[in-house]
């Protein structure tokens, strides 16, 4: 059975597409389209601002308490909920059932950190700052946020930024990846269920046009966006350019670097688990791992080791590893397998034989893969694969290893793998990165912290959630009052402090 999705606008669902036209939504584990969703345009996005401008006078009205305890409601629906949650992101992305709850957990961390809006917008007093005279500073909502979010973190990312836009009383249009878009509209609609009054929080689906409407709108004033690098640089160039402040978290190449003295077994299974969990599929998968000699043919092996017991198949079965999200997307990794062996790499696991992937024939079935003896002139060195492809580059130094580290135009996360602490603490010094693991390899800061790459992972300055959260979803305005009448008269001069 085919469902449509429809957008969720101003409390209520809808289906205008521009000229008609709908996507279609797969079971990454079966291959079957099992939705359509309409693609918006100008015509759904301008509703959605229009509802959200609307709503968003009345919201930034509301007080901090009330907020609170929507933002604090809502936490308890998606928590009880989670697992409803989770079999939606796997129907539609592929991710393990396990995997995708601990997704919906991540999100709730940044949920939580929202629950305390009261205390993360609190201003600063100065009393006396000049006779009868304080000054104080105020944070208020910038108006209308625009989520634009990718298909690998459905509910995650999402939850990364309008729990934090909202509680800070602005109102959301989010636009979820066309490929899985559900899991957006069940969370708008939970939020609702919580008390969020409608228009708060409204989801437009599409694709380039339902971005472009929202980048060139008037009324809204800010973008939080994650996808790929390419399109999260036209983002930001787009959404400056129209006078908005934008965050465009983008694509990575994450290395993971292990010195001879590390616990091979540690540093083996952290490759595994960061290297294929989730397929592959995260901007913070370990993509490269980065072997100091003399330990590379040990760690190799025991990774291989690790790789053999792995099993992939429906995320509905308990399985390790689930499928590509889509068979375009299956076809283009695959395509880096004969790419790297072309230019000189040595395929160590070849993941292309799926006979026996527990899954319907018609998945989109790719097994984890690894490569030895890469080098950075390879593609499979230089471009995001996005899949479950792990290549190991051998380097004879700690100084060599961070070199082709920091000459990486990525720069979103890292890791070392030691049990030397000066190393480590040169590299968390020394590396150009955004986020660093030390023995741990998914880095991925806690909500109370805030997430974001360097170089070519992130344009613009500001991190996602977190402080950077608060500070990016807030203007800050600062009052100078006096209720004393001032002594000096008439005096036409520039007011100096006294
Ligand atoms: P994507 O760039 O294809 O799509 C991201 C969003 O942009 C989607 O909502 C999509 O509909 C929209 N979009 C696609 N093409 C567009 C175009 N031409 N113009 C305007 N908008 C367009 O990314 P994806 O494939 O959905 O997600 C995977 C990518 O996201 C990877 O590169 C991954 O590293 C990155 N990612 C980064 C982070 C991070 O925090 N840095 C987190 C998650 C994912």
């Amino acid at each position: 059975m085919t469902i449509t999705i429809e957008h969720w606008i101003d409390g209520k669902g809808a289906t205008d597409a521009e000229d008609g036209r709908f996507g279609d939504v797969f079971d990454p584990a079966t291959g079957e389209v099992t939705g359509r969703v309409p693609l918006g345009g100008t015509g759904a996005v301008d509703r959605a601002v229009d509802a959200a401008r609307t709503a968003a006078d009345g919201w930034r009205r509301t007080s901090l308490a009330k907020r609170a305890q929507i933002l604090f409601a809502f936490r308890e629906i998606v928590a009880a909920r989670r697992d409803e949650l989770a079999v939606i992101i796997t129907a539609q992305h592929g991710k393990v059932l396990d995997d995708a709850a601990g997704e919906v957990a991540r999100g709730l961390e940044v949920v939580e950190l929202a629950c305390g809006v009261p205390q993360l917008l609190k201003g600063e007093f100065t009393e006396g700052a000049s006779t009868d005279v304080d000054v104080h500073s105020i944070r208020q909502p910038v108006g209308v946020v625009g989520v634009i979010s990718p298909f690998n973190f459905p509910a995650m990312v999402p939850m990364w930024f309008f729990p934090i836009a909202i509680a800070a009383g602005n109102a959301v249009v989010l636009k979820p990846s066309e490929k899985d878009p559900s899991a957006s509209v069940w969370l708008a609609q939970r939020f609702e269920e919580a008390g969020l009054p409608p228009g708060v929080l409204n989801v437009v689906h599409g694709g380039k046009s339902a971005v472009d409407a929202l980048l060139d709108h008037r009324d809204v004033d800010a973008i939080s966006f994650v996808g790929s690098t390419p399109i999260a640089r036209y983002v930001y160039e787009r959404g400056t350019q129209a006078g908005k402040r934008v965050q465009a978290l983008a694509g990575a190449k994450n290395h993971m670097m292990v010195l001879p003295d590390a616990d091979l077994d540690g540093a083996a299974d952290a490759a595994v688990n960061a290297g294929f969990g989730s397929a592959g599929e995260r901007c913070m998968s370990i993509s490269v791992v980065v072997a100091v000699e003399p330990i590379a043919d040990e760690l190799i092996s025991r990774i291989r080791d690790r790789m053999g017991s792995l099993r992939t198949g429906d995320g509905r079965r308990g399985c390790d590893m689930g499928p590509l999200v889509t068979a375009e997307h299956r076809e283009r990794v695959a395509s880096y397998l004969d790419a790297g062996v072309a230019s000189g790499a040595q395929l160590v696991v070849d993941g292309r034989d799926v006979a026996d992937v527990d899954g319907e024939p018609d998945g989109f079935w790719l097994k984890p893969s690894l490569f030895d003896r890469v080098d950075a002139s390879m593609s499979i060195y230089t471009d995001e694969i996005f899949g479950p492809v792990l290549s190991v580059v051998r380097v004879d130094s700690y100084e060599q290893g961070l070199q082709l580290i920091n000459d990486n135009p990525y720069g979103n996360g890292t890791a070392i793998f030691t049990n030397d602490g000066r190393a480590a603490r040169a590299f968390q010094y020394d590396v150009q990165a955004g986020m660093v693991g030390i023995n741990v390899p998914i880095p991925v800061p806690i909500g109370a912290y805030s997430f974001g790459g360097w170089k070519n992972s992130l344009f613009g300055d500001t991190h996602a959630y977190g402080p950077h959260g608060v500070h990016f979803y807030t203007r800050g305005k600062v009052v100078t009052s006096r209720w004393q009448a001032p002594a000096g008269g008439v005096d036409l001069g520039f007011p100096g402090n006294s």
